[in-house]
């Protein structure tokens, strides 16, 4: 079996770890790509290793000087992301196929890494509004960082056009019976073409 990628991109707070996670918990064939992230960790629900790793700053330019990512992105100021090389072959060694929850540029590199290996799922906000509400709802972030969050993902909307495919994250089991849907066409179809 040929591994295959499934990205999941969106602005922050649209719902794209909740279905990544959902989709991992119907479908075991597929495991979670570990990004390596300069953040603090949010102490009560993520931990080293299962959500990211978290690395130093000085720990991450090194892994960029080795040539260690598919691609990086400083997604806020002062906070580096990136998948991880090790991670994909990690996956695919075990015989699973990769699914992976990024930014919207990130998402986009990773696509064009792997063409037609990869299926690049844009998860849009039912609104920008909407997308506020839950970010403040999810008590995750400091309110300087929620309107940073918004107002990127203002501009990060735009990229929709770009994605394989897209859902919209209103109604949550539709949008879980969506991802499903296009999740098992994907890794079903002979040729890997979306
Ligand atoms: P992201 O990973 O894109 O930043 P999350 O999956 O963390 O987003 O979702 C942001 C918040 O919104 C979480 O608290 C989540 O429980 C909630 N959420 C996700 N989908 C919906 C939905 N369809 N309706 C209402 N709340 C939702
Ligand atoms: P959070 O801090 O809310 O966990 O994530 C912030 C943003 O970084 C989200 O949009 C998330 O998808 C993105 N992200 C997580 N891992 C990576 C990665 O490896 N690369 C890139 N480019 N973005 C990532």
């Amino acid at each position: 079996m040929q591994g295959k990628i499934i990205i999941f991109s969106a602005p922050s707070g649209a719902g794209k770890t909740t279905i990544v996670k959902h989709l991992l918990s119907v479908n075991p064939n597929l495991s979670f790509s570990i990004s390596a992230c300069t953040r603090d960790k949010r102490g009560r629900t993520e931990e080293n290793g299962k959500d990211y790793y978290f690395i130093t700053p000085e720990d991450f330019k090194q892994k960029i000087a080795n040539d260690e990512f598919v691609e990086w992105e400083e997604v806020y100021e002062g906070a580096f992301y990136g998948t991880l090389k090790s991670e994909i072959d990690r996956i695919w060694a075990s015989g699973k196929h990769v699914i992976l929850d990024v930014d919207v540029k990130g998402g986009l590199s990773v696509k064009n890494f792997y063409k037609d290996r990869a299926l690049a799922v844009f998860v849009r906000p039912p609104s920008v509004e909407e997308l506020a509400k839950r970010l403040t709802a999810r008590n995750t972030d400091s309110s300087s960082s929620i309107s940073s969050r918004v107002f990127k993902a203002k501009f990060e909307l735009s990229f929709e056009d770009q994605f394989d495919k897209v859902i919209v994250n209103d109604n949550l089991e539709e949008a879980f019976a969506n991802a499903e849907k296009l999740v098992n066409e994907f890794l079903e179809a002979e040729n890997t073409k979306a």
